[in-house]
């Protein structure tokens, strides 16, 4: 730029590249006669003025004193203080193998600006200025795909930067090319020093150690699942390593530039397989206890030809047989309707007005029976409550949380539930004074397969669900429930239902405040 300058005796010089999303010419340093400000806000519309004329016509355009300008072109050059210029179009000549033309395209605008001593441009500035251009047309030109690639370059690299899976890359000499933040964390790798060095050094991680050896010096791609503890709490993660050979060309010969190993974490699916497993023979379990039961009584039942029970101790076994039958048919219902909610099906709702203190206090009898070590205590007093709800519903949620209440109180004690209602809503408390729940397991008791779990409510049985269940019947009551607990104390759950529930209003429309 100095070197146009000089021998065109130019005060200023600057090229404008084209900006296509913008339809502007835009300066580019390096620049003769600029400040750094000046340069970077000399943006000229690819519409109007000399330079837009000179870009899309590919001819030079002469400017001197006596020249007529366009508004836009009067602003620009009094800014900079402009008397005369060129307007010198950057054409890029590609040619073919051949060396015969194959394209040419008008990159920008050259602009040589003010002649020394305040004469005009003249022919010869201009002869001068198109064996210029093409020198810098062609820097210009190897600086545009430099741009192009160093944009690439680093949008791949945010891309590798921001990745949750880990990527790893190793040249075929075994040095470490690439690793990127996700990769660093699960290997527990500096941020510093590993860039270059030998994966043999570096990493400590001997299962990877030995599926990359088994690339560099084998020759095969393969995966492998570790097991890594994440961060300062040392989380266990489990991700999968695969490597994948990166091909290329070098001196147009293919070959194998390096390998790359990404990390997936599959902690979560792992985490599911080992839940339905369990979940598996928890069901097995839970359906073959009521089953031996009433296999064990319906047996002895046969046996006693000689009529060696009276009727009473029948009437037991006939009522034992009958609570076992409606726990399997409670399982399998609830069975079905998770499989139901996970298929993605809401549940239906029948909705209609009901009286819930009625089908607590069934609830409450219903689950008498099956203890004689709890004392089911209902606290409500207020007035007849009506609620716009599922009933059949409401009696599976209040029989889950009750039956909970009582599974995992096995020393007995109370289990009160405590109704309140105010204007919109019903307020539903269980407590029991059982053995609680931690309280960093307090968030997961929703989550369906999910168990606490330890000797006491491996004791208990249970399937997981229940909790899952009602938390899913609370939403479409459009209700919230949360739980609290101490650990060795008791717990409480407590539901907040609307009397009203807008679903229920939509559907009904009116129906209700006629009746
Ligand atoms: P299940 O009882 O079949 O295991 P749930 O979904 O009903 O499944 O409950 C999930 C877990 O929450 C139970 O395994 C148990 O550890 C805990 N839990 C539920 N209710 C109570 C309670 N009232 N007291 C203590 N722990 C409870």
């Amino acid at each position: 730029m100095r070197r146009v300058s000089m021998l065109v005796q130019a005060e200023k010089c600057a090229f404008l590249l084209d900006d296509r999303e913008r339809d502007e010419l835009v300066a580019r340093p390096p620049a003769v006669g600029f400040s750094r400000e000046q340069l970077r806000t000399l943006r000229l519309s690819q519409d109007e003025g000399v330079a837009a004329r000179a870009f899309h016509d590919g001819e030079a355009i002469v400017v001197d004193a006596n020249t007529a300008l366009s508004t836009l072109d009067q602003v620009w050059t009094r800014r900079l203080d402009v008397r005369n210029f060129i307007a010198y179009p950057l054409v890029l000549e590609r040619r073919d193998e051949t060396e015969r033309l194959a394209e040419r395209v008008t990159v920008g605008v050259f602009l040589v600006l003010n002649k020394r001593g305040g004469s005009p441009f003249t022919p010869e500035d201009l002869r001068l200025l198109s064996v210029m251009s093409r020198q810098v047309t062609a820097v210009i030109a190897d600086a545009q795909v430099y741009l192009q690639l160093t944009e690439e370059k680093e949008q791949l690299q945010a891309t590798l930067q921001s990745m949750g899976s880990g990527v790893l890359m190793i040249e075929s000499t075994g040095h470490i090319s690439l690793l990127n933040p996700a990769a660093r964390a699960l290997l527990d790798l500096p941020a510093e020093g590993t860039d270059g060095a030998h994966f043999e050094d570096a990493i400590k991680n001997e299962p990877l150690v030995n599926l990359l050896r088994e690339a560099t010096l084998n020759g095969k791609e393969s995966g492998v699942e570790l097991e890594v503890e994440l961060g300062e709490d040392h989380e266990p993660r489990v991700y999968q390593a695969q490597t994948a050979f990166v091909r290329g060309e070098k001196a147009g010969v293919p070959t194998t530039l390096g390998v790359v190993v990404i990390f997936n974490d599959i902690t979560e699916i792992r985490n599911v397989e080992r839940m339905k497993t369990q979940f598996v023979s928890t069901v097995s379990h839970e359906l073959r206890t009521p089953l031996t039961s009433i296999k064990g009584f319906i047996s002895t039942l046969l046996q006693d030809t000689e009529g060696y029970f009276d009727n009473d101790t029948r009437v037991e076994f006939y009522s034992i047989i009958d609570n076992e039958c409606d726990r399997l048919r409670r399982l399998i219902d609830d069975l079905l309707n998770v499989s139901r909610i996970e298929s993605g099906r809401a549940l239906q709702m029948n909705w209609s007005l009901f009286d819930p203190i009625v089908g607590i206090e069934r609830v409450m009898q219903a689950q008498r029976s099956y203890t004689d070590r709890h004392e089911l205590l209902l606290d409500y007093s207020g007035q007849l409550i009506e609620l716009l709800g599922d009933a059949d519903k409401f009696d599976q949620i209040l029989t889950n949380l009750l039956s909970n209440a009582i599974k995992y109180s096995p020393k007995g004690g109370k289990v009160a539930v405590h109704v309140e209602k105010d204007e919109h809503d019903l307020t539903v408390a269980i407590s029991d004074q059982g053995m609680g729940i931690a309280p960093e397991k307090l968030d997961k008791v929703w989550q369906k397969f999910e168990r606490v779990d330890n000797r006491d409510t491996r004791q208990a049985g249970g399937t997981g669900i229940g909790l899952f269940l009602v938390k899913h019947l609370v939403d479409r009551h459009e209700g919230t429930i949360d739980v609290s607990s101490v650990l060795g104390r008791g717990s409480t759950f407590t539901i907040h239902l609307p009397l009203r529930p807008k679903e229920a209003l939509a559907e009904l429309e009116g129906g209700i405040q006629d009746s």
